[in-house]
C-alpha cells in the first residue's frame, strides 16, 4: 500500500488562526473587540502554561484576553461571583475556567455557572444538549479540531465507519456526536469494552482519546485507516522525556492511510478551535434579538 500520510496539525491550526485573525477585523471594523476571559485557579505548572499559551494565540488574533487568577485554597463562591461579574460583562464574549480545578470546588458546578453563549469549551449542559441534538452550538475545542481535521483529511465524512475509543464529556462524547451530526456512523468504546481490536479493524476512521500510551497498534487497524491520535502521554524513555500519543504510531503507520502525529497533530488545533469559539460566541451575543433571551445557536 502506499506511504502514509502525515496530518500536519500546526499547517491546519494556523489556517484556522489566519481566518480568525481575518475575521476578527471584520468584528473590530463593526465596533465589536472579540474579547476572551481566562480564569486560573491555583498554580499548577502545566494549567499554567495552557493559559498563557490560550492568553498568547488571543493576542496573536487580535482577540482581547483577560486573565484572571484565584490562589488554590479560594472557595467556590468567589470563584462563581467573578463568574457572575463576567457573564454580566457585555464586553467580554467567551469565559474560559482552566481545568481542573482544586479538588474541593466542584467542577460542574462552575463550569454550569458560565452563561452558555460565553462558554467557550462547550461543556455547558445546555451546549452539550444542543450537540446532541445536531444544533450549531458552542462545541468543545479538541474534538472540534479533531473534526476539521478528519475533513480536511477525508473530504465528506458520509457514511464512514469511525470507532472513537475514551467516552470522556471533553473528547470522546462530544467527539462521537460530531461525528455523528457528520453523518458517520459511530462507535464508541471505553475500557468496559470488549474486543477493542476487532471493532478498530472494522472502522475507516479510528479517534483515539484515552491517556494510554500506544494502546492502539498497527494490527488494530484495517488498511487504509484513518487515524486521529488525541493522547498526551509523557513518558521517560531512557532518561529522556517524550511525548507520545494513544496509538503505536510507528506500527500504524504500516497500516493507515493518514495520521496525526504526537505531538504536532491535534494539540495545536485545540487552541485554534478556542479562538474560533470565542468569535462565534461574540457573533451569538451580537445577533440575537431579544437580548433576554440570547440565542443559542450560532449565525452562519
Ligand atoms: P479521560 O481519562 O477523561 O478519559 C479516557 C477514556 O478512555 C475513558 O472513557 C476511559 O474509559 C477510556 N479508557 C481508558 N482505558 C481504556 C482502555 N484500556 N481501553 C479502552 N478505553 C479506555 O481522558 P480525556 O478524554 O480527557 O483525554 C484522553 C487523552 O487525550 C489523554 O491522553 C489527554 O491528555 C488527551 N487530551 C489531549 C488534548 C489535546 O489538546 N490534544 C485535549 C484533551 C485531552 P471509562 O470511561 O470506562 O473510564
Amino acid at each position: 500500500m502506499s506511504a502514509v500520510t502525515l496530518i500536519d496539525g500546526k499547517a491546519a491550526a494556523a489556517r484556522v488562526i489566519a481566518e480568525v485573525t481575518d475575521e476578527v477585523k471584520v468584528f473590530k471594523a463593526n465596533g465589536i473587540a472579540p474579547a476572551l476571559a481566562v480564569v486560573l485557579v491555583g498554580e499548577d505548572p502545566a494549567s499554567q502554561v495552557y493559559v498563557r499559551n490560550k492568553v498568547r494565540r488571543a493576542e496573536e488574533c487580535g482577540i482581547r484576553s483577560l486573565e484572571f487568577e484565584l490562589p488554590s485554597q479560594c472557595q467556590a463562591g468567589r470563584l462563581l461571583a467573578l463568574i457572575d461579574t463576567l457573564n454580566a460583562d457585555a464586553s467580554v464574549h467567551g469565559i474560559l475556567v482552566q481545568l481542573p480545578l482544586p479538588a474541593h470546588i466542584d467542577e460542574h458546578l462552575v463550569l454550569q455557572a458560565i452563561a452558555p453563549v460565553k462558554d467557550v469549551d462547550g461543556f455547558h449542559a445546555a451546549n452539550v444538549g444542543g450537540l446532541t441534538q445536531g444544533r450549531e452550538v458552542l462545541t468543545p475545542c479538541t474534538p472540534a479540531g479533531c473534526l476539521r481535521l478528519l475533513q480536511d483529511t477525508c473530504g465528506d465524512l458520509s457514511g464512514k465507519h469511525a470507532v472513537v475509543i475514551g467516552r470522556s464529556n471533553i473528547v470522546g462524547k462530544p467527539m462521537a456526536a460530531l461525528l455523528l451530526k457528520a453523518h458517520c456512523t459511530v462507535t464508541v468504546v471505553h475500557s468496559r469494552s470488549t474486543h477493542l481490536p476487532e471493532l478498530c479493524r472494522l472502522a475507516d476512521i479510528v479517534v483515539a482519546a484515552v491517556g494510554r500510551p500506544r494502546l492502539v497498534k498497527g494490527d488494530w487497524l484495517k488498511d487504509g485507516a484513518v487515524v486521529i491520535d488525541v493522547g498526551i502521554n509523557r513518558l521517560d524513555e531512557g532518561g529522556r522525556a517524550r511525548l507520545v500519543g494513544d496509538v503505536d504510531f510507528d506500527s500504524a503507520c504500516t497500516r493507515a492511510a493518514a495520521i496525526t502525529p504526537v505531538p504536532g497533530g491535534v494539540g495545536p488545533m485545540t487552541i485554534a478551535l478556542l479562538m474560533k469559539n470565542t468569535l462565534a460566541a461574540a457573533r451569538l451575543q451580537h445577533s440575537s434579538v431579544d437580548r433576554s433571551q440570547p440565542a443559542m445557536e450560532i449565525p452562519a
